[in-house]
């Protein structure tokens, strides 16, 4: 860690910790909070000194801009334990990078990288203690910035928080996933904010999910906005397609979220010798390989679930199954994203952080 902002970093610890409250063993995901955040305050132009302070409720005026227009970006990361319990980080600066995109398009100021990463390494090695090294769990990160500030008049905030708080937490999804294939809503549009995490796209994703889930479905497959022919995101994951041996994910756009998990898994898929294909893939292309048998899997990436293979389909009324594999794409690359990101075999592509 560089001390360019590190030794800056005031912090208030708690006075007893809530460690000795929480069963490792049955994690829930993202419903734990572990002792300490990270707070840094955007005002008079300017991000302040971040602070580390016990993990606690945040005091807003009600004309907070946030309630009102919705300025807030975050991200998901997350923290592993390896078996000499050493802490790593996944393409960390690929999250800091991002964050600041989703930040510049709502019109929010953009956070140093210095002060991004050596605020959460100060937080990570206070935290220690919050990384399970049970199976399959890892301690999450969800850094976010919102509007602070106060007034009614419809205009950017001139003051905004940048928070980081950890979640101990076991996996994403249990048991199967059917998704139904959406052909009336939309997540995002051209020209919009669909490539940014920003809040607001997901408060537009839970109605529509919602009709999904009353139907007997779990998510919703998002597809383009103006002919709902092609498919473009798996709930709030993005979506691999493996027809025959070839595996095929749209193309990023102002559409469809640039996520790490998903530029990973090409990445690997590649080196394995597995033929991808990055294009546009219709709905129509999808039945079809269904019916002619060579639709082999379909599952979500992102970093909360990692990979999340889909047992069905829905689409016009029509549920259509997705056959049982023993040797799966899907299985085979999240066991070989989850060993880099565990430290458990080498790190050929350099993505590991260690946070030391
Ligand atoms: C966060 C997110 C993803 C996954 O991105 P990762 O960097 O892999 O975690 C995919 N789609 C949407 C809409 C997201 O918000």
């Amino acid at each position: 860690m560089s001390l360019e902002v590190s030794q800056k970093i005031s912090v208030e610890k708690i006075a007893k910790s809530k460690i000795d409250q929480v069963d490792f063993n049955e994690l829930p995901f993202g419903q734990i909070y572990s002792d300490h955040m990270l707070v840094c305050d955007y005002e008079d132009g300017k991000w302040q000194l971040p602070k580390i302070v016990p993990y606690q409720n945040i005091s807003l005026d009600p004309s907070a801009k946030i309630f009102h227009y919705g300025q807030s970006v975050f991200e998901g990361m997350k923290a592993y334990k390896d078996e000499q319990d050493d802490i790593w980080l996944f393409r960390p600066l690929d999250n800091q990078k991002r964050l600041n995109i989703s930040a510049k398009r709502l019109a929010m100021p953009e956070l140093p990288e210095s002060y991004f990463m050596e605020g959460l390494e100060a937080l990570l090695l206070l935290e220690k203690d919050w990384i399970p090294t049970t199976k399959n769990s890892s301690l999450y990160i969800r850094p976010f910035i919102f509007a602070s500030g106060n007034g009614f008049h419809a205009s950017p905030s001139d003051k905004y928080k940048f928070i980081i708080a950890c979640s101990p937490s076991g996996p994403y999804f249990g048991g199967e996933l059917k998704v139904l294939i959406e052909q009336k809503y939309s997540r995002s549009a051209n020209g919009g904010v669909g490539y940014a995490k920003a809040g607001g796209n997901y408060a537009g994703q839970f109605y529509p999910t919602n009709l999904a889930i009353q139907k007997g479905y779990h998510q919703v497959i998002w597809t383009d906005d103006t002919t709902h022919e092609n498919i473009e995101e798996a709930g709030a994951m993005n979506i691999f397609i493996r027809i025959g041996d070839t595996l095929i994910t749209a193309p990023t756009s102002d559409r469809i979220l640039d996520g790490i998990t998903r530029k990973s898994i090409i990445k690997i898929a590649k080196d394995q010798g597995i033929a991808v294909e990055i294009r546009n893939i219709s709905v129509h292309e999808i039945v079809e390989a269904h019916n002619n048998g060579i639709l082999k899997e379909m599952f979500g990436a992102g970093t909360a679930a990692v990979i999340s293979p889909i047992d069905a389909f829905g689409y016009q009324d029509k549920d259509y199954m997705l056959p049982k594999m023993e040797d799966s794409y899907a299985n085979k690359l999240k066991k070989q994203i989850t060993d880099i990101q565990y430290n458990k075999s080498e790190d050929k592509f350099g993505w590991r952080y260690g946070v030391k």
